[in-house]
């Protein structure tokens, strides 16, 4: 087993944290309140001084500010080089023991300016773990809105994510962003983990959560996929 340690929406209350033992810590965004370089020297400083053999990062639509050039401050690339123990999954992702990861950073800015800042999920791989900030739509990402009509519930997850794992549904998909429905769930053949650690408030109420991944042998993975290949009218 591979124990992955993931957490996001810290906003700022990381040295707040206790972070137990694992293979992998991943922060799956929103660090920071505003993005500013403060706030992400702060971050990265305490995050390349956890354990972990493995650093996974993907931002959040609060952190952007220090990643994509859309609004000022943008940090210079360099600046990230100081922090080699932690991968930076903007769109890429790596194996660890077996086990593919990716993470994705893109998202809409916000309903109102839906521009894009990363390149679409819909050009990732099929992979094992997913990790992108915001929910996939329709899974834990409801919030309660207030109409003429009353109180209700509004699903405000990712369509483009929700759709990216229905076509290629991961072991395992971690998020946050939504922060009022931290928690698990499982449909089909994968784990849904909202991580998100701050409530409604930016208060933090919850800690990292604990993910054991079963390892996969590179032997296991190519005769599962030589069997997938097989097609009942292949000649083979
Ligand atoms: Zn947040």
């Amino acid at each position: 087993m591979l124990r992955l340690v993931a957490i996001s929406d810290t906003h700022t209350h990381h040295q707040q944290l206790k972070v137990p033992d694992g293979d992998v810590f991943a922060h799956l965004g929103d660090y920071s309140k505003e993005g500013t370089a403060a706030e992400t020297k702060s971050f990265l400083e305490w995050m390349s001084a956890l354990p972990h053999k493995h650093k996974l990062l993907v931002v959040g639509n609060h952190d952007r500010k220090s990643f994509f050039n859309f609004t000022e401050p943008m940090l210079d690339c360099s600046y990230f080089e100081q922090y080699p123990g932690i991968s930076f999954l903007i769109h890429s992702g790596l194996t660890i023991e077996g086990v593919r990861f990716y993470g994705c950073a893109s998202m809409r800015m916000s309903k109102a300016n839906p521009i894009r800042y990363g390149n679409p999920i819909s050009e990732a791989p099929q992979t094992d773990v997913l990790l992108t900030h915001n929910a996939p739509k329709g899974i834990l990402d409801q919030i309660v809105v207030e109409s003429e009509f009353g109180m209700g519930v509004q699903n405000i997850g990712d369509q483009e994510v929700a759709d990216f794992v229905r076509k290629n549904p991961p072991k395992v998909h971690v998020f946050g962003h939504i922060h009022a429905q931290h928690g698990y769930t499982k449909i089909g053949g994968t784990q849904f983990w909202n991580v998100a650690a701050c409530d409604d408030k930016n208060i933090l109420v919850h800690g990292c959560v604990e993910i054991d991944i079963p390892v996969v042998q590179e032997t296991e993975r190519s005769s599962n996929e030589e069997k997938e290949s097989r097609s009942p009218n292949s000649s083979a």
